[in-house]
């Protein structure tokens, strides 16, 4: 999709930090740092929110979220704990409209998400 920022972050037509990557999706740093290591998951393929998955989709990219959480407590041993959060709609809160799910890492009592 041509205006869509998640898509210019996979065609690096815009930088990113990236965290992970395979043939079908794309992990990389939220410009706003909820807690250190934010990060969004996405599927190269643009859909929209998760009522466009289908099952082939959904099994990829969920597939996916465990490998990133690795890759987050390997670089951020620290790390305690993590919130993985996929927003879909307005009403819901989404406000990029392709399709992602955050991780967000948690530092105990004292990290600034809340
Ligand atoms: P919300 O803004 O309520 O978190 P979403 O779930 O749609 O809604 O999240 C979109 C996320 O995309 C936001 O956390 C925002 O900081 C992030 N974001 C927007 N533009 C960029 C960008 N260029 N690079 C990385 N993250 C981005």
């Amino acid at each position: 999709m041509t205006d869509c920022i998640f898509c210019k972050i996979v065609n690096h037509e815009i930088p990113s930090y990236k965290v992970y990557e395979d043939d079908n999706v794309y992990a990389f740093l939220d410009i706003t740092q909820a807690t250190k290591g934010h990060t969004l998951l996405i599927p190269k393929k643009h859909v929209t929110d998760i009522f466009e998955y289908d099952g082939d989709l959904a099994a990829t990219v969920f597939a996916c979220v465990p490998k990133v959480a690795r890759a987050l407590e390997k670089a951020f041993p620290e790390m305690e704990g993590l919130n993985i959060i996929n927003n879909n709609k307005e009403m819901a809160y989404q406000s990029v409209f392709h399709s992602h799910i955050h991780l967000i890492p948690r530092y105990g009592k004292s990290d600034d998400f809340s």
